[in-house]
């Protein structure tokens, strides 16, 4: 198991170490290597110099490790996945399928490597020729958060590879060792000396303010919570960084009156449940309407209490523990509070006692001003809502300051596309619970972030735009 820093191509000590727990029991997994001033400086100075020669090579030089990559996470894919799931407490269902999720960005990365169009075209006063290339945009910053520790890493990793540009990518501090294993994997599939580094400061906020702050570095690509994407951005504006990011959610569900509860009933599960429920697609705001309200909560009720909760590399295990004491008990206090709220509870909504970061599945009937609509809950907690017109329920859906993903559930495609058109979202569901999909553009409006992931946009978010005029 790699638990170094890897710097210029090197796994390295740093400036100490620190404990990665498994949140199943508090154990000590492994001791990582953290990074101080000297270990951060040594990655800007590896991925600067070699910047300028990876930025030259093919692309199909870049497409082939990039290839190559995921053969390697594709025939190591148990391996990840228990890794993912000891660090992370996800059920190994969820880690087999975040492995094999993850892989797929490099393997997307790979044939988009060799496929950027540039465009050639006589200027409409015909006194020159526009010619507009893409070239990589350079040093990149990658952070990435612990709820997907390998899909966040290789959304990021792949499109820089592909683009031609150098990485220092900080990981989560609850979930390095996932992201070291990627990093092995890219030093064996053949990536050069410097191209890719990682760090984990010990104090992230100093460390990557610094690294804002230095000439060298040109983009920073951030997944995580919304509250650290503002600091962020706010950093990067001293020296106009481009900003890539990927913030929170608080993906509402509308469920019309005509929908097919035997398709909607498990697909909401997979949009709820999926990674216990820590995911920013996670649905935490369920919208349903009144005539098929009491069927529908009925049923989710019962599917709901189906989840088996333990220790995520059980093999009964289907809900692990969250990431952490800390963030368990954030989802219990966002339940409290609900109900002192007035909110009802119909299934799980207590805290168990004993070790481990376990929370059950929940489910809550609330009304539209309860406190748990404004939380991103992050855990396997389901408020419904009943709502009456299709304008309450889009009104009602709408009224977040998040705009990550919205699902949406009806029999009829003219309905539902009505109802998708109308929400204020990145990415809109219709009758599924999952489309994260790494050939489609992944990104939020609103406070849910700026730019996306995936699909033909994201090799941009590693490329600039550079217009030639030719006098011809
Ligand atoms: P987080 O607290 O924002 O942390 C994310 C990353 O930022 C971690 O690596 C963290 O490092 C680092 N960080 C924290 N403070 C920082 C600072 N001041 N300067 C620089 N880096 C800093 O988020 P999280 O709890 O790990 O992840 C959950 C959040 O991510 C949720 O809000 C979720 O919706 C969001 N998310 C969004 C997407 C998307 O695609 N839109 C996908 C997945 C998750 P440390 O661990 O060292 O603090």
């Amino acid at each position: 198991m790699r638990s170094k820093l890897y710097i210029n191509g090197e796994w390295v000590d740093g400036s100490g170490t620190m404990p990665v727990y498994d949140p199943s029991d508090g154990s000590v997994i492994a001791d990582v290597a953290i990074a101080g001033e000297a270990e951060c400086e040594a990655a800007l100075t590896a991925a600067d110099a070699a910047a300028v020669a990876w930025a030259k090579t093919a692309p199909r030089f870049r497409s082939e490790i990039l290839r190559k990559a995921f053969e390697i996470m594709t025939s190591e894919s148990e391996a990840i996945a228990k890794l993912i799931s000891r660090e992370n407490g996800k059920a190994m269902p969820d880690a087999r399928g975040e492995a094999a999720y993850a892989a797929e960005f490099f393997r997307w990365f790979a044939e988009e490597a060799v496929r950027t169009p540039g465009d050639f075209r006589k200027s409409p006063s015909g006194d020159k020729r526009i010619l507009v290339t893409h070239q990589p945009i350079g040093l990149s910053i990658l952070i990435t958060p612990w709820n997907f520790p390998a899909g966040m890493a290789t959304r990021k990793i792949g499109p820089a590879v592909a683009a031609g540009c150098t990485m220092i990518l900080k990981p989560a501090s609850e979930t390095p060792l996932t992201a070291m294993y990627i990093v092995d994997v890219m030093e064996r599939a053949g990536l050069p000396k410097g191209v890719l580094n990682l760090v984990l400061p010990e104090k992230s906020g100093p460390a990557i303010s610094k690294m804002l702050h230095d000439k060298r570095v040109k983009n920073l690509s951030f997944t995580g919570s919304t509250e650290v994407g503002r600091v962020l951005l706010k950093e990067a504006a001293d020296k106009v960084i481009r900003c890539s990011m990927e913030l929170g959610g608080n993906a509402q569900v509308i469920v019309h009156d005509d929908a097919d509860l035997t398709v909607t009933i498990p697909q909401l599960l997979l949009a709820k449940m999926r990674n216990g429920g820590a995911a920013c697609t996670s649905a935490n705001r369920i919208y349903v309407q009144r005539p098929i309200a009491d069927k529908f909560i009925a049923e989710l009720t019962k599917s709901m209490s189906a989840f088996v909760m333990g220790r995520g590399t059980d093999a009964t295990t289907t809900l692990g523990a969250s990431v952490s004491m800390k963030e368990r008990n954030k989802i219990a206090e966002i339940v409290d509070e609900s109900i002192a709220a007035g909110g009802k509870v119909l299934l799980g909504g207590v805290k168990p006692s004993g070790e481990g970061a376990f929370y059950p599945a929940t489910v809550l009937t609330v009304d539209k001003n309860n406190p748990i609509l404004n939380h991103e809950i992050f855990g396997p907690v389901a408020p419904v809502v009943i709502f009456d017109t299709d304008e309450e329920g889009i009104a009602l859906a709408n009224d977040t300051e998040f705009g990550l993903i919205s699902y949406v559930f009806s029999a009829s495609l003219a309905r539902a596309i009505r109802t998708a058109e109308a929400m204020e979202s990145g990415m809109v569901a219709i009758n599924k619970g999952v489309i994260s999909d790494p050939a489609a553009p992944f990104g939020g409006v609103k406070q849910s972030g700026l730019g996306r992931e995936g699909g033909f946009d994201g090799i941009h978010e590693f490329l600039q735009t550079k217009y030639i005029g030719v006098e011809i």
